[in-house]
């Protein structure tokens, strides 16, 4: 609602903590992890907390102040785009479409479906037709690498964690929209359609491009450098995994699509060649 009307600061208070009775430490913990799923919407929140008659209680006996102060004082966090794919949500937004640059996103999503009561910990993820009917919180915004994922339960059912696809940047699955949500995958290599890396490291830690079905030598298009079709399709040689052994080397097809260690040999045996 405030990002809606174009404010960039939050002023709140330790709500739910005075006559709601709720722990001030479950509150900000839920804050806190609710600032990581809007984190880019605003520049600064601040709680403005005195501690009254309402504090000091059963379930504030160090009043509130301290407990939010704890938690919340000087929490920076930064907005993430990482493998936000389309019908996740994105603060208040659930991205519609998605191409390498942009995110199309609707507006306010947070009360456009109800919410599924598996959170972040629903084992239906990959299923289309269930994320279509029910939201679900978005992606940890530190994909891969959390560190709260064991320590902070609260984190863990505000943010969907999901497991590394063991394949990495050659899973020939990439594309599988129920596999994609389910599993991890790296970032686009930053060389785009440039690429000349085709090391076994690199190509697993790095998404690249589909290669030409055509080959660098034969695709006229990329010939022509046609740059939709340049954008779209990887056109440096591979490197043959036969290297040195490699027999194929009279087939002037994988000679021209593969890379080798060599240089192609003349065609001609001995005896004929000029
Ligand atoms: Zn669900
Ligand atoms: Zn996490
Ligand atoms: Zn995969
Ligand atoms: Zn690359
Ligand atoms: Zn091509
Ligand atoms: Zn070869
Ligand atoms: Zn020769």
């Amino acid at each position: 609602m405030a990002y809606h009307h174009q404010h960039d600061c939050l002023i709140l208070s330790a709500l739910g903590c005075g006559a709601f009775k709720n722990p001030p430490t479950h509150m900000a913990s839920i804050f806190k992890s609710v600032i990581q799923q809007y984190a880019g919407y605003f520049k600064t929140i601040h709680f403005a907390i005195i501690d009254d008659h309402n504090t000091g209680n059963q379930h504030n006996p160090d009043g509130n102040y301290l407990p939010f102060k704890r938690i919340l004082d000087g929490f920076r966090v930064n907005a993430t785009t990482h493998e936000l794919c389309v019908g996740m949500a994105s603060g208040p937004f659930k991205i519609t479409g998605k191409d390498q640059e942009n995110m199309i996103i609707d507006d306010v999503y947070i009360f456009g479906l109800p919410p599924c009561q598996y959170g972040a910990e629903c084992y239906d993820l990959g299923d289309v037709q269930h994320c279509q009917a029910y939201s679900h919180p978005p992606l940890c915004p530190q994909h891969g690498a959390c560190e709260q994922f064991l320590a902070d339960g609260m984190h863990r059912s505000f943010f969907i964690h999901r497991k590394k696809c063991q394949h990495g940047g050659e899973c020939l699955h990439i594309t599988d929209e129920k596999h994609s949500r389910q599993y991890e995958h790296p970032e686009f290599c930053p060389a785009n359609s440039e690429c000349l890396d085709t090391s076994k490291d690199h190509l697993f830690h790095y998404r690249h491009l589909p290669r030409c079905k055509t080959g660098p030598i034969k695709c006229l298009l990329f010939l022509k450098r046609d740059p939709e079709h340049c954008r779209s399709y990887l056109h440096c040689k591979i490197i043959c995994e036969f290297g040195t052994f490699c027999v194929n080397f009279h087939d002037q097809e994988h000679f021209n699509d593969q890379l080798h260690p060599f240089y192609q040999p003349c065609p001609s045996t001995p005896f004929s060649c000029r």
